[in-house]
């Protein structure tokens, strides 16, 4: 059996480490000349900066990686972890434990006794909107003040437009092993807020893609991008400019309009994929002189700024006054065609005003497709149907984070070498 793996992204990479691991064939295919994806790190003026993911939690699935390929001492993990949302004209650090839930002052204490209610909420409901549970659930301020730029910074998009099927299914199934939304977070709260820590390496996140495919280069064909994907008698038939590779099953691992491509003579219900919306983003990249330590900040919804949120790399991963400005997103799409001039002075200008610091403008870049937006317009998922063998891997089959990626790819070659193991008996 050989597994055809379209992309060479973290979710491709990862797949083809564990099916080697269980012993099946495989080729990556990817139309890029680097392996990554969105994971792009490089150097411009000295300053390693990261056009992707600033910062990945070495979990357990991430972990394994890194102990496979033997790069633990490239592993960079953030000092302090502070986070900060920026409301009413100020920094403000955002509660990770019982301690800090008393002393915030994003909340009054009003706000708090609304979040410690939660239990006595009604359950999440599927089509609700992730503001609508947030607010029912854990209060207006929780919301407006927290909840609200923590979530949606996270995803550059706006919790009023996103339906809880498709932006919170992990909360769904978090309340149904529960009870409720509360115990499950005070129970991370009481152990210090703490999670899986937070880690780059020394020269960015992606090391870890560019390991993988060197660790696998006999199997990994770059600039081989597909441009069509045909069933033959016994699997499919991927199609090169100039060479075709034939495989049993096929796994793609990318964005939603490349693979409506390639779908195309597949299967009629393909285009239901063009219908999702990704969210467009900038990156200005500054460099400042700052002593503030922490993750970075999110901007609360009515402060003014076009900001959505800042990393600060400098202090998580000690990168020479390196900062990460995200502008656009499902706020204001249309400020990424911006000219590189008004994006700079815009995240600079933001900057200054929130720090207190100058700063210069490194690097701006664009990603016309950014962020998955988990929106209504995932309801068209409902329609897509995969012929037997073809398989997704991807941002709108599972969540988007690098974890996230990597635990699906790895639960994916459990899933085909199972198949593997049952085909010969199939066939008899
Ligand atoms: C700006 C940004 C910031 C993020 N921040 C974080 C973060 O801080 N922490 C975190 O955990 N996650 C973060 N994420 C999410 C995470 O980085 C991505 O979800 C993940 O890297 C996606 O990996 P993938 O392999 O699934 O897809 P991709 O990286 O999109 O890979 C798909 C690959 O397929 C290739 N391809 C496309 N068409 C073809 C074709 N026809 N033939 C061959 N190859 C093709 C592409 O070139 C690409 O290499 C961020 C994402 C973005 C965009």
């Amino acid at each position: 059996m050989t597994v055809g793996i379209v992309g060479a992204g973290i979710t491709g990479l990862a797949l083809a480490h564990h099916l080697e691991k269980a012993d099946i064939e495989y080729v990556v295919l990817e139309a890029d000349s680097e392996p990554g994806g969105v994971i792009r790190s490089d150097r411009v003026d000295g300053h390693l900066l990261e056009w992707g993911p600033q910062r990945l939690r070495r979990t357990e699935p991430v972990d394994e990686l890194i102990t496979d390929l033997g790069m633990d001492d490239e592993v960079i993990e953030a000092g302090e972890t502070k986070l900060f949302v920026y409301a009413n004209g100020k920094l403000r650090r955002a509660p990770f434990s019982i301690e800090e839930f008393g002393k915030t002052d994003l909340l009054s204490w009003r706000g708090k006794l609304d979040v410690l209610k939660e239990p006595q909420t009604d359950p999440a409901d599927p089509d609700e909107t992730a503001a609508e549970l947030f607010t029912r659930k854990f209060g207006e301020e929780a919301y407006r003040n927290l909840i609200g730029p923590l979530f949606g910074g996270i995803y550059g998009s706006e919790p009023e437009q996103m339906p809880v099927k498709h932006a919170l299914s992990g909360v769904l199934l978090m309340e149904q092993k529960y009870g409720d939304l509360l115990t499950p977070v005070l129970k991370r709260a009481m152990a210090g807020g703490t999670s899986a820590p937070a880690i780059s390496f020394e020269e960015g996140i992606q090391r870890l893609p560019e390991a993988l495919s060197d660790a696998h280069a006999e199997n990994v064909h770059l600039e081989t991008a597909i441009s069509e994907i045909r069933q033959s008698d016994d699997g499919y038939v991927l199609e090169t400019d100039g060479a075709e590779f034939a495989v049993d099953d096929v796994v793609l691992t990318t964005a939603a309009e490349a693979s409506a491509d390639l779908l195309e003579n597949l299967t009629d219900s393909a285009e239901s994929l063009t219908e999702l919306n990704y969210n467009p983003l900038a990156l200005v990249h500054l460099r400042a002189d700052c002593d503030r330590e922490g993750f970075g900040y999110q901007v609360r919804h009515d402060e003014g700024l076009e900001t959505l949120g800042v990393s600060w790399n400098a202090s998580m991963f000690d990168r020479d006054g390196v900062y990460t400005v995200f502008l656009g997103g499902m706020k204001n799409p249309k400020l990424v065609e911006e000219s590189d001039q008004t994006l700079g002075e815009t995240a600079r200008t933001e900057f200054n005003d929130v720090m207190d610091a100058d700063a210069d403008v490194v690097s701006v870049a664009r990603l016309g497709r950014g962020f998955p937006a988990y929106d209504a317009s995932w309801n068209a998922l409902d329609r897509l149907e995969t012929p037997d063998g073809i398989h997704l891997a991807t941002n709108y089959t599972a969540r988007m984070g690098v974890p996230s990626r990597i635990r699906e790819a790895k639960g994916l070659a459990t899933t085909l070498a199972e198949s593997h193991a049952t085909r010969p008996a199939d066939r008899e």
